[in-house]
């Protein structure tokens, strides 16, 4: 019965150092020492032993067995000791490895356009002011003049929402707004989407504009044409030529259209310009006294002059755009060259 307790131990270390998981070990535990095992199969011929041999058979099982739960423990402990540095080894971090970059957006041209020219506008002391996309009847085309029934509404396809409520077809409501909010001087440049039924290779249904408002006791028309000469210059390049031509709009009077020297062809006349040498860029005009009726100024004592212009337009001439479309695709090849 020794020899046999001695080959159990030797078979059991032998097994033992086989083993690489604790499903393993469990399962090797339970053959050795478990209720059903091996040891206790022997144990179980203890009882048929001469009475006198059966102490010392009792210490050497005893031995046997605390020896097989030794030998256990320090294999478990190996396994899992094992299984840790392993785990460790996986999950390492290799710190020098470089980062994984994100490509770097650009600017909308949209966005270009109507930064810089609020920057230029700024630098002259005009506030950034802002208005809501839906708008009322009244602040659209009311309170600039534009009656119910008046012919210059037709200038504008408009979407409307309701009977009085409709998407703002011009940044011009701002400078309503505006004037009814505060007192004169006011200095204004009012960049927005605006809305009109038109879809085509130079129209959007939506579109941006940037509009400006200068209100104050003796501005002239010579203010107007001043403060618009410092933008082109600032904007399209030192000695851009600019020439006002008289056009009409409800909400100023008298009007103009403000052309720029041909971009493209410096004046000598191009496809772009239609070999005229310019190139329309803006309205403009003196605040009509009927706009500051409604909102309560003194046209005896104030006067002023507005002026608005079409972001998208501006964009094309800038970046030599032919199809407004462009800036609405999102496109990445094409916005990536901004
Ligand atoms: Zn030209």
């Amino acid at each position: 019965m020794r020899e046999k307790l001695e080959a159990l131990l030797q078979e059991a270390v032998t097994e033992l150092a086989a083993i690489a998981t604790e499903e393993a070990f469990h399962e090797l535990r339970v053959k050795y020492l478990g209720r059903k095992g091996a040891l206790t199969a022997i144990m179980k011929g203890v009882g048929a032993l001469p009475p006198a041999e059966r102490p010392l058979i009792g210490q050497v099982v005893n031995s046997v067995r605390d020896q097989l739960e030794e030998r256990f423990d320090a294999a478990l402990a190996t396994i899992r000791n094992a299984r840790k540095a392993e785990k460790l080894r996986e999950e390492r971090l290799d710190v020098t490895l470089p980062g994984r970059r994100r490509p770097l957006g650009t600017k909308h041209p949209i966005t270009l356009v109507r930064e810089e020219i609020s920057e230029i506008f700024a630098g002259l002391g005009f506030q950034v002011a802002e208005g809501p996309e839906i708008e009322l009847d009244y602040y659209n085309f009311e309170a600039l003049n534009f009656p119910k029934d008046h012919p210059a509404r037709d200038m504008q396809d408009t979407f409307f929402i309701g009977d009085n409520l409709l998407l703002r077809t011009h940044t011009s409501p701002v400078q309503i707004r505006t004037m009814l909010k505060h007192a004169p001087p006011v200095r204004i440049i009012a960049p927005g989407t605006v809305y009109r039924c038109d879809s085509d290779a130079t129209h959007s249904p939506m579109f941006h504009q940037i509009e400006g408002l200068m209100v104050d006791k003796g501005i002239t028309f010579g203010d107007l044409k001043g403060v618009l000469t410092i933008f082109v210059n600032q904007y399209f390049g030192r000695g851009t030529g600019v020439r006002l031509r008289p056009s009409f709009f409800p909400f100023t009077e008298p009007s103009a259209e403000v052309d720029i020297a041909c971009v493209i062809c410096k004046g000598k006349g191009c496809r772009v310009c239609k070999n005229s040498g310019w190139l329309e860029i803006l309205g403009a005009g003196m605040v009509d006294p009927e706009v500051y009726r409604h909102v309560h100024y003194d046209p005896e004592t104030i006067s002023g002059f507005a002026f608005g212009m079409g972001i998208e337009r501006i964009a094309m001439l800038k970046y030599g755009i032919s199809d407004m479309r462009l800036l609405f695709e999102n496109d990445l090849r094409f916005l990536s060259q901004f």
